[in-house]
């Protein structure tokens, strides 16, 4: 097959070598998006949350993309995660682990440059104890809970942990952080109730770079961006706040395979238990991807899909493999085995499938699998 057929089968929308689905990433989207914030943040750096596989997309790809892109830090959860990104990135790249440090892991993060995120006394006292086994100097960052009750060092800790950064025990802080609980709505007055804590954090901490903004707190403006930003979502195309329009471009497409149609007469029913009962007769197609590929059961009755720009809404339950769509409002016979619906595309943002699933985007990204045939951009 010369190149030009290929490039036909790919615009012909049909499945080329038997892959249930294409979930296909956009390199060069994402790096425009990161662009798009360091531009955003300037003079400060942004770095890149990669956490969970960067938010399903593949933190390979991903981290490696964006550090050709410039970017030097990145933000993981686990440290399972640093470990299987650090040999990918040059030695100049930063990687944090926020979940912070857990025992065990102390004499691998020292070996392999990964820096914990200090979120408590006893960790800092943990990551103290390996700098005095490796015998030189340990980096770190201090994270404090300003409002969220999740990670950080907590208020009442404060003053002790001050005490220890200025007795030193071997470890150089680089910058201290705290996270937004409610970045994503500017209305929130829980914002700067934070920022502020932040800047009381700051006095106590002098003399240190602050990292506080996610992706949501980069748009809430310049005091929010401190000297790192850490956005994940919106490098991912979603958007950083809600109730405003999303200036991210898309990064992920996602496209199923038919594996049946067929048509029924009204009063049929559809899916398991039975819950959807035709009104008429209907033409309905059975597409290869369920909830174990990420698209929720609550999309059941709810969610559609498209193909030649024409909604297609689901009917019945999301099956854990298949979810089975009325095609009525498209040509007879436009379905051949192996064409693609568009799940996610120009016709149906990340923001429309969260929304029918009653979830967020992050949950939809993060839950995407790898069913799908992969392609990056
Ligand atoms: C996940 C996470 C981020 C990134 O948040 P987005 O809303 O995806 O930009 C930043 N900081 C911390 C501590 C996080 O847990």
């Amino acid at each position: 097959m010369d190149s030009s057929t290929q490039v036909k089968k790919q615009v012909g929308a049909t499945v080329t070598h038997g892959a249930s689905g294409y979930l296909t990433i956009d390199l060069a989207a994402l790096a425009r998006n990161y662009e798009r914030l360091a531009a955003e943040v300037a003079p400060a750096r942004a770095a890149a949350v990669v956490k969970a596989d960067a938010y399903g997309l593949g933190a390979d790809r991903v981290a490696t993309k964006l550090y050709a892109h410039g970017c030097r830090h990145f933000f993981v959860a686990q440290f399972k995660e640093a470990l299987h990104l650090r040999p990918l990135l040059a030695a100049d790249a930063m990687i944090y682990v926020l979940n912070g440090l857990q025992p065990g892991n102390e004499a691998t993060c020292a070996q392999e440059g990964i820096v914990p995120v200090i979120n408590s006394l006893e960790q800092w006292q943990q990551w103290a104890r390996a700098a005095h086994a490796v015998h030189h100097a340990l980096p770190a960052v201090l994270q404090f809970d300003t409002g969220m009750s999740r990670l950080g060092v907590p208020p009442e800790e404060r003053a002790a942990l001050a005490d220890l950064v200025r007795a030193e025990n071997g470890i150089g802080v680089l910058f201290i952080m705290s996270h937004l609980a409610c970045a994503d709505d500017a209305d929130s007055n829980q914002n700067g109730g934070q920022l502020a804590e932040m800047s009381r954090i700051g006095a106590e901490f002098p003399r240190l770079p602050v990292c506080f903004a996610n992706s949501g707190g980069i748009f809430l403006g310049k005091p929010y961006h401190g000297v790192i930003a850490r956005p994940g979502i919106a490098l991912y195309g979603g958007p950083p706040t809600a109730c405003r329009a999303n200036p991210m471009e898309p990064v992920v497409r996602l496209d199923v395979a038919v594996v049946q149609t067929r048509i029924v007469p009204g009063g049929t029913r559809v899916g398991y238990g039975g819950a959807h009962v035709t009104t008429s007769e209907t033409r309905l197609a059975t597409i290869a991807a369920g909830y174990a590929d990420g698209l929720p059961r609550s999309l059941s009755d709810r969610g559609a899909v498209y193909c030649d720009d024409i909604r297609l809404p689901i009917v019945g339950r999301v099956s854990m493999d298949s979810i089975t769509i009325d095609i009525s409002a498209l040509p007879e016979g436009r379905f051949k085995l192996g064409s693609l619906v568009e799940v996610l595309g120009p016709n149906q943002t990340l923001e429309d499938v969260a929304r029918d699933a009653g979830t967020i985007c992050y949950e939809i990204l993060t839950s995407l699998g790898h069913r799908y045939e992969r392609q990056y951009r």
